[in-house]
């Protein structure tokens, strides 16, 4: 029996951070020898937000140097650029046909962005659900691995998926695959360190607010020493009146390997100074084997190329596939 398919990506919006690692790139490290897995750094989705057109580039290279540095296996694995495979766009567009406006409408992180966007809010950002439906239609997707935060979209592609299915295939013939949502509990949802009620964000304005993957040793002491915590004495976890308490012995948890129990123990009569050099630890020594091989990756680009060469050959002959059987299934005239 052939293996089942993953696919899920990262937008070159920043630097990748703790939120994204835990919450989505360990687990693809994890889970990829089980599945044929399509990882990739979805650019078209970072210019739905205002971008800087200097950086673009280089932060796509950079997420995807640190896919391979996490331990993303080209054995197992296919790492390529969304905007290097044209079908992304295109069923987006006869995806967008059948989308009910009110659908998107809806969506919690279009309405978090909008917010923050204000007047002049752009229609990709509006139409960013329906982009990444097709990423993952196009695919064949059985399963999608994200953060929490992802779910609504993934609901949304699921509907998109069924709408398609209903209006231009059959029972016996679906024209489009419905996918699974991947989402492992522990790390789905990091908090920011200034705010324990708001997640991890790359696109948070403060850089005090997450642990970047590439923050040397000090930096990454500066910001849990600066971390927002409380007055209370001793540290629990599952305080609603205390999140940023529970966000960071999460983290530690994670990080150290070791159990909440264990944790809880080790921790329950700890003040926040006696806990902050442990979290600290923590977190340098999972992230230095992640630096150490970024440092090695990112300076040999010929290679970098040509990986995403090899991706973009990959994922376009399965994604031209999917798109001409949608396009098939809605009436469009094919002449071979
Ligand atoms: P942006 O602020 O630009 O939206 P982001 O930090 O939310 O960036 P994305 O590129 O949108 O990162 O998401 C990439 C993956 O990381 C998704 O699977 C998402 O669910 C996951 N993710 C993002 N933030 C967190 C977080 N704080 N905790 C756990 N998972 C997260
Ligand atoms: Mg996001």
């Amino acid at each position: 029996m052939s293996k089942q398919r993953v696919l899920s990506g990262v937008q070159p919006t920043g630097n990748l951070h703790l939120g994204n690692y835990l919450g989505a790139i360990r687990n693809w490290v994890d889970l990829q020898h089980e599945y044929d897995n399509f990882f990739c750094v979805v650019d078209l989705h970072a210019i739905t937000v205002p971008h800087d057109p200097k950086k673009l580039a280089h932060d796509t290279y950079n997420i995807a140097a640190l896919y391979l540095a996490c331990g993303i296996d080209l054995q197992y694995s296919t790492i390529f650029v969304q905007s290097h495979v044209s079908a992304h766009s295109e069923l987006t567009w006869l995806l967008n046909c059948i989308t009910p406006l009110n659908w998107l409408e809806r969506m919690i992180q279009f309405k978090e962005k909008a917010k923050k966007q204000g007047e002049n809010v752009g229609v990709g950002l509006l139409d960013y659900p329906v982009l990444m439906a097709a990423d993952i239609l196009l695919y064949d997707a059985d399963k999608v691995p994200v953060g929490e935060d992802q779910k609504q979209h993934l609901e949304l592609t699921r509907d998109i998926a069924a709408r398609i299915n209903d209006q231009f295939g059959s029972p016996t013939q679906p024209v489009l695959k419905v996918p699974e949502p991947l989402i492992r509990k522990e790390g789905a949802r990091v908090m920011s360190l200034t705010d324990g009620t708001s997640k991890m964000s790359k696109s948070d304005p403060s850089d005090m607010s997450r642990i970047n993957l590439l923050d040397p040793p000090e930096l990454i002491e500066k910001k849990i020493k600066r971390c927002k915590t409380d007055p209370v004495r001793g540290l629990t976890f599952d305080d609603p009146e205390r999140p940023e308490c529970n966000n960071l012995l999460n983290l530690y948890a994670i990080l150290s390997g070791k159990t909440k129990e264990e944790v809880a123990t080790e921790c329950g009569d700890l003040g926040w100074g006696q806990f902050k050099p442990l979290l600290t630890e923590a977190v340098i020594n999972s992230l230095s084997p992640i630096q150490e091989k970024y440092t090695e990756i990112i300076n040999d680009r010929g290679y970098l190329d040509s990986v995403l060469r090899e991706g973009r050959h990959k994922a376009n002959l399965v994604a031209h596939q999917t798109l001409t059987r949608v396009k098939e299934a809605l009436g469009f005239l094919l002449v071979l």
